[in-house]
């Protein structure tokens, strides 16, 4: 009893240390942060000024400055998760996740701030699990534009300053949190212009899209269809999307049925991080 009172206690105190730190990275508690601190702001004027007057190029999945898949001719494949956070994909699918730990399948986790500030302590639990690594998807799950453009009805970033912030500004509260800054990033809806991709690039940050996709963000798609689209288009080197935030969608169900048959093709599961990218124009 007395051990069951002192675990109740401080699971307590451990949820309103968890509840003030998280506070602390919330989205607009952070960027304030980032705007009283010069090693972000010098970089912003400097980048911002960069990119100002740059044609934004072309707008899309898979324009210049993208990578779309692994570059190797071995049987591997790379899961990669999105997790948008905006009002109607919040959620967090656990059961997906705790598949993946028990298939011992590894993936590449890609998570926007929204998301992070309804899930704080998930996203500490998953950075402590080698087999993800935590990328980034966006402070405001905006696609990447340089002016305003819009994909999917999801406004996209305004201005070169807008695209700086999605990008950076989650980078750095992605490392703030978990000890180590991202390396990848998808925006939004996969869509991205050519100057953003550049500016990316600029900051370190490789962008990276997709080869194969998964459907599983289209309403309903039932699970069989999902591990089809997967399995048919399955190859060396491909980058594969999937989300892990909306748990009522089929994406954990069609794993059950996707896992199997790739490893019976002789196919092994890795990270991005893993092997080097290249894009499909290469
Ligand atoms: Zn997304």
């Amino acid at each position: 009893m007395k051990s069951f009172l002192f675990s109740a206690i401080s699971l307590f105190f451990c949820s309103i240390a968890y509840c003030q730190m998280a506070g602390q990275f919330k989205n607009d508690v952070f960027l304030k942060k980032l705007y009283a601190d010069t090693s972000y702001t010098n970089l912003k004027k400097k980048v911002v000024k960069e990119f100002k007057h740059a044609k934004p190029g072309h707008w899309g999945e898979f324009v210049k400055g993208v990578d779309e898949k692994i570059s190797t001719k071995q049987k591997l494949i790379a899961f990669t998760f999105d997790a948008c956070g905006k009002e109607k994909g919040k959620g967090y699918d656990y059961e997906l996740i705790q598949l993946l730990r028990k298939e011992n399948v590894p993936a590449t986790l890609f998570v926007t701030g929204r998301w992070i500030d309804k899930h704080f302590k998930a996203l500490v639990a998953l950075s402590q699990d080698s087999l993800f690594e935590i990328e980034n998807h966006g402070l405001n799950h905006k696609p990447c534009s340089a002016c305003g453009e819009s994909e999917y009805g999801i406004k996209g970033t305004a201005n070169p300053s807008e695209a700086f912030d999605e990008i950076e500004a989650n980078a750095r509260k992605i490392e703030a949190i978990i000890g180590k800054k991202p390396r990848f990033y998808r925006s939004a809806t996969a869509f991205i212009d050519e100057s953003c991709a550049r500016m990316a690039t600029k900051l370190g940050i490789t962008v990276v899209s997709y080869e194969v996709l998964s459907g599983d963000a289209v309403a309903n798609t039932p699970d069989t269809i999902i591990a089809q689209n997967v399995i048919k288009h399955a190859k060396p080197g491909a980058i594969v999307i999937m989300h892990f935030n909306h748990p009522k969608w089929n994406t954990c169900e069609a794993l059950r049925i996707i896992i199997p048959a790739l490893r019976e093709q002789g196919y092994k599961f890795i990270r991005l991080k893993d092997f080097p990218l290249k894009s499909m124009k290469d």
